[in-house]
C-alpha cells in the first residue's frame, strides 16, 4: 500500500485512535484532528477511571439500533473479544477479566490504554493535530476539504455522539453525515440516571441496594434527584425511548428479591410479636437500611396515626410487603446528554456499507464508532463498539 493516499480521521476519541493505527500499519497516511487537546478525553473516564474495555461475553443480543441489529452480525463476529484480546496484547495491554465478564486493562486505569494507543498512533507515524476542530467540511473535486484548507483522499468520521459533552462530544459528526444526505436517528440519553418525581427521595438518597426490575437484577442507588445504578442504567435505554411518547414511566422496583411475598409476610408478622413497642420504621431496622425503611413506612400508605408497631393490623403488614416488593416510581425524565454514558441514535445504519464502514452515499467517506445508530449495553459493549467497527473499517480499506 502507497503512503500516497491521504486518510483524515476526525476525533481522538476510541475509535479514531484504534483506526489510525491500524490505518498507517497498512501504509496509509494517517491524520487525526482532534478538538481538545488531548486524545482521548473521554476514554479516561470509562469504567470509572479504569476503562470497561470489552467483555468476555460479547454477543450480538447486548447491542441495539433503530435498524435490524443483525446488520453488524458480521462485524461483532469478525471481531470477537478473543480478537479483541489479542489486538491489546500485541499493543502492550494485557486483560483482567471479573467475574461478569468485563475485561479491564491489567493495570485498571484508563490512562494506560489512552496511553498506549497514542504511543503506538506516533510510532507508526499518524500526525495527531489537537486543538484542531473540524467545523468546516466540502467535497471537491473527488477530495474532501476540511477547514477550507487542509485536503485528503479519505475521511473518516470518528467524533462519537453527543454524550457527555464536557469530554469533547459534539453534534459535528452528524452534521457532516448530513451534509451526504445521512439520516440520523433523533439521539437519546442513554446508559443514564434516571428523574423522579417521587416525593421523600431526600429520605432515602444515598442508599444502596440489590433490587430487580423487570427481571433484571443490579445495584439501585436512591439518589435526591431519582434514581441511579447499574441497574438503572440497564433499563434507561427503554426509558428513555418511552419517553419520548410519553411524559411519565413507571417503574416497580422489588427491593428485596430474594423474599417471596409470603415469606416476607410471614417474617414481619413474627416481628410484630416480639418487637411490637418498636416505632414503625425502627421495627423494619435489622431487615433494611433505615432510611429505606423510613421510605418504605412512607410510601405503603399507612394510617398516620399508626406509630408504633404493635398498632398494625394485618392489612397492613401486607401494605408494607407489598410495597418492599413493588415499591413504585414515577419517572419525568433522564438526567440527559450531560451525565449520559451513551446515545441511542446516530446515522442511520442501513445507509453504511457494514463491509467496509463506508457510506453508501458519498464514495471515500466512512463512519465508525457511537456516532452510528448502534449502542450497547453497559460492560465493555460500547467500546467493544468502537473497537469492531475500526477493525473492518481497516480491514477493508483500499
Ligand atoms: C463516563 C463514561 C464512562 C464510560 N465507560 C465505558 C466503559 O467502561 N466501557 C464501554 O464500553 N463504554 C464506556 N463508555 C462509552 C464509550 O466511552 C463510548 O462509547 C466510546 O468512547 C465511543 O467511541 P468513539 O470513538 O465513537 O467516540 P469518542 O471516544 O467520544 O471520541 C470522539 C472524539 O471526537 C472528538 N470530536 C468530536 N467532534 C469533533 C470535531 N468536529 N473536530 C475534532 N474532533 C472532534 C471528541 O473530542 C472526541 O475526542 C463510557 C462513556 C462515558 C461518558
Amino acid at each position: 500500500m502507497s503512503k500516497q493516499k491521504k486518510i483524515a480521521i476526525i476525533g481522538a476519541g476510541a475509535s479514531g485512535l484504534l483506526s489510525s493505527i491500524l490505518l498507517s500499519e497498512q501504509g496509509f497516511d494517517v491524520t487525526i484532528f482532534e478538538k481538545n487537546n488531548k486524545v482521548g478525553k473521554k476514554l479516561l473516564a470509562t469504567g470509572n477511571g479504569r476503562c470497561n474495555v470489552t467483555n468476555k461475553n460479547i454477543s450480538l443480543k447486548n447491542f441495539y439500533s433503530n435498524s435490524n441489529i443483525s446488520l453488524i452480525k458480521n462485524n461483532i463476529s469478525d471481531f470477537s473479544y478473543n480478537d479483541c484480546k489479542e489486538l491489546f496484547n500485541r499493543l502492550g495491554v494485557e486483560f483482567k477479566v471479573v467475574p461478569s465478564g468485563r475485561a479491564y486493562p491489567l493495570s485498571l486505569t484508563s490512562s494506560s490504554i489512552v496511553d498506549i494507543l497514542e504511543y503506538e498512533a506516533l510510532k507508526h507515524g499518524v500526525k495527531i493535530e489537537l486543538n484542531s476542530e473540524i467545523i468546516d467540511l466540502k467535497y471537491n473535486n473527488e477530495r474532501f476539504t476540511l477547514n477550507k484548507n487542509i485536503h485528503f483522499d479519505k475521511l473518516v468520521v470518528a467524533t462519537g455522539s453527543i454524550a457527555m459533552p464536557k469530554l469533547g462530544s459534539s453534534e459535528s459528526g452528524y452534521q457532516f453525515a448530513k451534509q451526504f444526505k445521512h439520516s440520523i436517528i433523533k439521539p437519546v440519553a442513554s446508559l443514564v440516571q434516571l428523574v423522579s418525581s417521587n416525593k421523600h427521595l431526600d429520605v432515602v438518597a444515598g442508599v444502596k441496594i440489590e433490587a430487580v426490575i423487570d427481571k433484571t437484577r443490579g445495584d439501585f442507588l436512591f439518589t435526591k434527584y431519582g434514581v441511579s445504578g447499574s441497574l438503572i442504567l440497564d433499563i434507561s435505554r427503554k426509558v428513555s425511548k418511552d419517553l419520548q411518547t410519553q411524559k411519565t414511566v413507571r417503574l416497580s422496583v422489588d427491593t428485596m428479591p430474594d423474599f417471596s411475598m409470603e415469606t416476607l409476610t410471614n417474617m414481619l408478622s413474627k416481628r410484630l410479636e416480639y418487637l411490637k413497642d418498636k416505632e414503625l420504621h425502627l421495627w423494619l431496622d435489622g431487615i433494611m437500611n433505615k432510611k429505606l425503611a423510613k421510605y418504605i413506612i412512607l410510601n405503603s400508605n399507612i394510617p398516620s396515626h399508626i406509630k408504633y408497631a404493635k398498632f398494625l393490623s394485618q392489612q397492613d403488614i401486607l401494605k408494607i410487603v407489598k410495597t418492599i416488593k413493588n415499591l413504585q416510581f414515577t419517572i419525568t425524565d433522564t438526567k440527559g446528554f450531560e451525565t449520559c454514558e451513551v446515545c441511542a441514535g446516530g446515522i442511520e445504519l442501513s445507509e453504511i456499507n457494514l463491509e467496509t464502514m463506508e457510506s453508501k452515499h458519498q464514495k471515500n467517506l466512512y463512519f465508525i464508532g457511537e456516532v452510528i445508530d448502534i449502542d450497547g449495553d453497559c460492560g465493555g459493549y460500547n467500546l467493544h463498539w468502537a473497537w469492531s467497527s475500526s477493525n473492518t473499517l481497516a480491514l477493508n480499506m483500499r
